[in-house]
């Protein structure tokens, strides 16, 4: 591991300092789940091509519910088929070390953190997680599991896949448990005031697989820096994190995949191999 990574987890290590896990979608990547910025987000509906950004809006759902479940449902399946990899495990490892000291906050909704072990409470799945669904009038049905589909995703939903897609309460259409674009993050779906105060407390922030296209991420990442906690970011791109964490008083940017790079960082403040 390079000396400037060294010299920065020393105190985290030595006073088992307060962490907080920021992970993006390149944690996953080497698990075989597209990230938004490749070239296989788009969808196509009728002639044109969306991007996620389109497709994954409350506006797009309004107006194409069953196009915007097909494209849940064949990317829910990519997340199921996925396995976690030795970088979701390190972070296991990491939180069985620092217990409360730890928070993993997740852009991810792929349940892949928590497949791998850690744990629901000190997970916050700020963008959701695709092993749930609610209703999309919000009657009151709770969050439910997404409903099992063994029927292949066609061109059209079926009468029974569309069935299984609707509210045991009400009759309208199920959701997906995944914040959209055009909406704002709240605490009660998505624990967003609890990723804040985490970020408030954090005296290391480390960022793992993520572009900065998102607005809590980025809050967090400011806040963190502005209160002094160090600030590392691993991401073989350059991007704003990385950027804040050059800035930062106490901070570096590991050019490296997620996981090349957490096995060894979480060995180095826990003692064990990871
Ligand atoms: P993003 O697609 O915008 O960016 C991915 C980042 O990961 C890039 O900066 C890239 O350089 C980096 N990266 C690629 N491979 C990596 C690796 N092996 N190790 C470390 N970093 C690597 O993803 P985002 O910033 O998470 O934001 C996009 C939105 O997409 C989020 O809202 C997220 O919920 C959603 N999303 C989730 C998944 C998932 O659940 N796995 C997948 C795609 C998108």
């Amino acid at each position: 591991m390079q000396a400037e990574l060294v010299g920065l987890l020393e105190p985290i290590r030595r006073h088992k300092a307060k962490i907080l896990v920021l992970t993006g979608a390149g944690i996953s990547a080497e698990s075989g789940i597209p990230t938004f910025r490749g070239r296989e987000g788009y969808w196509v509906v009728g002639s044109k091509n969306y991007m996620p950004e389109e497709m994954a809006t409350h506006a797009m759902f309004e107006r194409y519910p069953e196009q915007v479940w097909r494209w849940y449902l064949l990317r829910f399946g990519i997340c199921t088929k996925a396995q976690p990899n030795r970088a979701h495990r390190a972070l296991v490892t990491l939180e069985a070390a620092f217990l409360d000291q730890f928070t993993l906050v997740t852009q991810n909704i792929d349940g892949l953190h928590r497949r791998a072990g850690s744990s629901e409470a000190r997970t916050y799945c700020i963008h959701g997680d695709a092993a749930y669904v609610r209703c999309a009038d919000d009657c009151g049905a709770g969050l439910l599991p997404l409903p099992t589909i063994d029927e292949p995703i066609g061109p059209e939903l079926t009468a029974k896949q569309r069935k299984l897609l609707s509210c045991p309460k009400c009759g309208g259409w199920l959701r997906p448990q995944v914040l959209w674009f055009d909406e704002c993050y709240d605490e009660a779906n998505y624990r967003a005031d609890s990723a804040m105060a985490a970020a408030l407390e954090a005296e290391l922030l480390l960022v793992v697989g993520t572009s900065g296209a998102t607005s809590l991420p980025m809050r967090i990442g400011i806040v963190c820096q502005q209160h002094g906690a160090t600030v590392i970011d691993v991401n073989p791109e350059s991007n704003p994190f990385s950027a804040l964490a050059q800035q930062a008083e106490q901070g570096c940017a590991v050019r490296s995949t997620a996981s090349d790079t957490l096995p060894g960082v979480v060995e180095y403040l826990t003692g064990v191999s990871a």
